[in-house]
Order: structure tokens, then sequence, then C-alpha cells
């Protein structure tokens, strides 16, 4: 080969090596999505009252979370596989504007993170918060995957709503679930047992997510993670997903949704749409807070390191 071949020969290699990185990142994407179609729930628990609009709002004003397209597209496969909801998906906050939020049944606030209705636009703002909170109140739902809790942490309403502020992650690594409500509809999924899964998993700041103010459903297992890691509750609850009312308006939240795998988990995939048909208000649950006497983290519970 001489030299004129090689140098002609230089950009279309380099053209080739970029249409490959693109057609991996394509593929994966496919994947994802084939992943999450394969483990669909087959049916939702409940039937629809009418056609349901959902408001998935995914916008980060923190820490952005690799998982978001993978987050979204599962919430719009499963709306339209089960016939539950239909999905609108958005990171534009403007959505929050009266009018338009009206026209919703529910929010999902999935991975969001920090102040989002933040504007130069003077009273925009505070604008946006009372706009959400009165849809909450009025009657509607309001749904958070895991950062939704990182989310407006020095908002009071937004605490009170979404149920916890967090203050930490000590865990990403497999852990051992507490089925708190064997027998409550939201966690049908679980079959009324303990699981395991492996994913990041919160804290919450003391003064929030307390089992005297909502419904807890699931929370960390002392039995296989190291405990000393946590700060916020000791040997008290590390709570996961909580049910709660809000005014007229009910409340779901998860904190598992850290990883891509999170939403193609066919029982977090069902426990997810529970919680979402609950808090539209077409499935029935009961959101009374009720006394926790049962939790890995209990005072004299041997915990077992993780490696
Ligand atoms: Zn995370």
């Amino acid at each position: 080969m001489n030299i004129r071949t090689l140098t002609a020969l230089i950009p279309v290699s380099i053209l080739a090596a970029a249409m490959a990185v693109s057609n991996a990142q394509k593929n994966k994407k496919q994947s994802n999505a084939e992943k999450i179609a394969a483990n669909l729930p087959k049916t939702a628990p409940a039937k629809p009252a009418k056609a349901r609009k959902v408001l998935v709002f995914s916008k980060t004003a923190g820490f952005r979370h690799g998982s978001i397209p993978t987050g979204v597209e599962s919430m719009k496969q499963m709306g339209k596989s089960t016939g539950a909801f239909e999905v609108t998906a958005t990171e534009d906050d403007s959505f929050f504007e009266p009018e338009k939020l009206k026209e919703f049944d529910a929010v999902i606030f999935l991975n969001t993170t920090g102040e989002v209705f933040k504007s130069k636009e003077e009273g925009r703002e505070d604008r946006l918060k009372k706009s959400l909170v009165d849809f909450i109140k009025s009657g509607k739902g309001l749904i958070g995957t895991h950062s939704a809790t990182d989310t407006y942490k020095k908002w009071k309403d937004y605490n009170d709503m979404m149920g916890g502020a967090f203050a930490g992650h000590p865990w990403h690594t497999k852990i051992r679930v507490k089925n708190l409500e064997p027998n409550h509809p939201l966690n049908a999924a679980f079959a009324g047992k303990d699981f395991e899964i492996a994913d990041e998993i919160y804290q919450f700041r003391k003064d929030t997510a307390s089992a005297d103010e909502r419904r807890m459903l699931l929370s960390l297992s002392g039995e296989i993670v190291d405990k000393g890691r946590g700060n916020s509750g000791k040997e008290g609850l590390y709570p996961i997903a909580w049910l709660d009312k809000y005014g007229e308006g009910r409340i779901f939240y998860c904190s598992l949704g850290h990883r891509d795998e999170i939403y193609w988990n066919p029982d977090v995939l069902k426990h997810y749409l529970a919680g979402i048909q609950y808090a539209i208000g077409d499935l029935d649950a009961d959101a009374a807070p009720k006394k926790i006497t049962t939790n890995g983290f209990l005072k004299g519970t041997r915990n077992i390191v993780s490696k």
C-alpha cells in the first residue's frame, strides 16, 4: 500500500468506527426497550374509570441519572400495553401552568433532581409550585421514582407531598427488601414475600419519611447490608416505598430506580403500575399510617456485611 492509498483510507476507517459506535448505541437503546417490552405486566390491577392521562416529568436541576430514558420508556410502554394510562413525557416545566396541568390525572416525577421550576421570570416558580400543590389537593395523583425525593428538599409542601427528602445513599449493592405489607394491593407484585434486588438505596432526612405520617410498603431489611453505613435511622426504619393522601389527592413513591434494569424488573413494574393506578384514583388502597413492628433493622438483629 502506498502512502496515498493509506491517506485516502483513513477518513473511511474513522467514519466506519464512528458508525460502529453509533450503531452500538442504537442497539443498546433498542435492547433496553425490548427488555421492557418482554417484562411488562400483562394486565392492570384495576380497570380505568375513563381514559387516563399521566404527565411523566424528568427535568433535572442537579444530578442527572443515566436511567432516565429507560424509565420514561418503561412508563410509556406500561401505560399503553395495559391500557391503564397514556403518557406525555416532558422536561418542559410549562406543563405545570394550571391550564396545561389540569388535562392530566397524575404526574410522575421520574428521577427529577433539584429546583426544577426555578425561573428568571418574576413569580413564575411560585406560580408553578402553587399549581402543583393545588392540582394534588384537588384530587389528582403524584408519583415519584428514586430521586423525586432529591428534588426541592427545602420546599416543605413538596417534602410533605412526596413524603421524603433524600439524605444520602449509603448502600449501592444487592439488598434484601422487607415486604412490610404482604396483603396490601400495592404490594401484590411480591406475592407476600421479601425479595432481593440490586440498586442504590436511599436514606431520608429525619423530619421526613416517617411511618407515623404515611403508610409504608417496603423497607430495607438489615440481613445482607452493613447497617453501620446508614446514619439517619441507625437501627430504625429505612423505607423504600410508601403511599399517602394529600388533600383529596393520592401519593405513591418508590426509591428503586437508579439503575436501568429496575425499569424492566417485572415485579417492580407491577408495583409501580399498582402505585400509579392508586395515585390516578382507579385502584382502591388503604393509605392510613400503620405502626411498624417488624423490621430488619430492629435492635438486636444480626447483620451480615455485604462484600
Ligand atoms: Zn441514584
